[in-house]
C-alpha cells in the first residue's frame, strides 16, 4: 500500500490531472471496481495499485474528464492506476471493465508508450478486441484511425 502522500504526489505530477487526488474511503461500490481492477492487474502480472480518484473541479465537464488514468512516480517504475469515481457511476458495468482494461494496457505497455502501437496491441488484446477510449467503444481499425497509428507502421 502507497501512503495517500505518495499517491497525490502522482497527481501534482502530472501536466493535466493536479486537481485530481485520492478518495481515501471508497464506498461499497467503488471498491468493488477497485477489486476487479486489482485482480485483473495481478492476472496481468502487475503489482495490484489501484485506487478511487477525484477531482476538486467545479466545472462538472473537468471533474469527469477521465474515466481512470496510469500514473508513474518519478523514481518509481511501478504503474499505479486510478479510477474516477464520477465515471463508475456514468458508464455501465459492462464498459467499466473495458475503462480497467484501457488502464492495464497503459501499466502493461509502460509510461512512454501512449497511445501509440504498444498499447494498441495491449489493449486489443485485453479486451478481445474491442478498446473503449475516451468514452467511446473502439474495433481495432476504428481506433487506429481516431489515434493516427496504421497498422504495420
Ligand atoms: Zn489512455
Amino acid at each position: 500500500m502507497y501512503s495517500l502522500e505518495t499517491l497525490n504526489a502522482l497527481f501534482e505530477n502530472t501536466e493535466t490531472l493536479t486537481d485530481y487526488s485520492v478518495v481515501e474511503h471508497p464506498d461499497e461500490f467503488e471498491q468493488k471496481w477497485v477489486n476487479f481492477a486489482r485482480a485483473e492487474m495481478v492476472k496481468h502480472g502487475l503489482e495490484p495499485h489501484c485506487y478511487i480518484c477525484n477531482s476538486n473541479h467545479t466545472d462538472k465537464e473537468k471533474r469527469d474528464r477521465i474515466g481512470g488514468c496510469c500514473l508513474w512516480g518519478a523514481d518509481d517504475p511501478t504503474p499505479v492506476i486510478f479510477l474516477n469515481w464520477m465515471n463508475l457511476r456514468i458508464f455501465e458495468p459492462s464498459e467499466l471493465e473495458y475503462i480497467v482494461w484501457h488502464e492495464i494496457a497503459h501499466a502493461i505497455a509502460g509510461d512512454d508508450a501512449g497511445h501509440g502501437e504498444q498499447w494498441i496491441q495491449t489493449a486489443l488484446k485485453l479486451g478481445d478486441g474491442i478498446v473503449l477510449h475516451a468514452g467511446r467503444p473502439y474495433t481495432e481499425n476504428g481506433l487506429r484511425e481516431l489515434l493516427g497509428v496504421p497498422a504495420n507502421a
